[in-house]
């Protein structure tokens, strides 16, 4: 069975209007380069794609071929050259200083390889801080976070420090600190890269679990296929392109035309 996605862009071909609610993240043509004249770097050359509401999606590639800028774009963290962002139907290019602020706080958590937790704070309190943000009383703070603690099975480390942590604890916590206030949309980029391939498949179990658990659509970015593998879809980047589609996993999602390739569909490799 599919289902139809109504879109900003892409059936219509009419922009400005808001993403069908099925359709989380829309981006059309997306352009990024970095630097200027003969230093500049084109990391990301005319990028488009859908991402149901709901769907864990994976980004794979080889270093340097564009997966960070891509997702620091989908997440409203840089701004494209060309092409448009829609999450959850609103546009990024039009949201502005306190207005994108707190959309970016309220819609997206992130995941990073380096995590910045705060130091001096405990990992409770750390996971608190998106819901401080967003003022969320005291008494559903600590329920919220206590509940969080437990979904990502650290309980018991409540009241550690991060240093009084291992790496793989350290990113439980930011699982959680990501997710805690219920965002529509996670992007973790190489969040497990600096863990050994046990614990990196632990965490994203963890990660997609969680994120499952409270209908959460994930962005994940990853050069590892064993992590990929907790995806719905997987997509590969090749020098700043998206280069095919892959196999989905079992009851994903599906998005007709989930991918749309600009530029030159040979030359972009696309798979058959
Ligand atoms: P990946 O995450 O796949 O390793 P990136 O998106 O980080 O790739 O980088 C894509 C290209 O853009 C690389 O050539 C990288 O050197 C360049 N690049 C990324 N970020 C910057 C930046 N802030 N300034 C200049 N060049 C950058
Ligand atoms: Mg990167």
């Amino acid at each position: 069975m599919t289902t139809e996605f109504t879109t900003a862009a892409g059936n219509t071909g009419t922009t400005g209007s808001p993403v069908g609610q099925d359709v989380l993240v829309e981006a059309v043509d997306l352009r990024r380069t970095w630097g200027s004249g003969s230093t500049a770097v084109q990391a990301v050359t005319g990028i488009s794609l859908r991402v149901p509401a709901g769907e864990v999606l994976a980004l794979m590639g080889p270093s340097g071929c564009g997966k960070s800028t891509l997702l620091g774009l989908l997440g409203g963290l840089d701004r494209p050259d060309g092409g448009t962002v829609h999450v959850a139907g609103r546009d990024w290019q039009s949201l502005r200083g306190r207005a994108q602020s707190t959309f970016r706080r309220t819609t997206c958590g992130y995941v990073f390889q380096n995590l910045a937790l705060l130091p001096a704070a405990t990992a409770a309190e750390n996971v608190e801080v998106p819901l401080l943000l967003a003022g969320v009383t005291r008494a559903e703070r600590r329920d919220r976070v206590s509940e969080m603690l437990e979904q990502v099975g650290m309980a018991a480390q409540a009241d550690h420090l991060p240093d009084q942590l291992s790496g793989g604890q350290q990113q439980r916590i930011g699982i959680a600190r990501a997710l805690v206030h219920r965002p529509t949309l996670v992007l973790a980029d190489e969040p497990t890269g600096s863990l050994d391939s046990h614990n990196a498949q632990e965490i994203t179990r963890v990660l997609v679990t969680a994120a499952r658990q409270q209908q959460t659509t994930v962005v994940l970015v990853t050069h590892d296929p064993r992590v990929a593998a907790h995806a719905d879809r997987v997509l590969h980047l090749h020098s700043g392109r998206l280069a095919e589609m892959e196999a989905d996993g079992p009851g994903a999602p599906r998005a007709p035309g989930a991918v749309t390739l600009t530029g030159d569909p040979a030359s972009a490799g696309v798979g058959s």
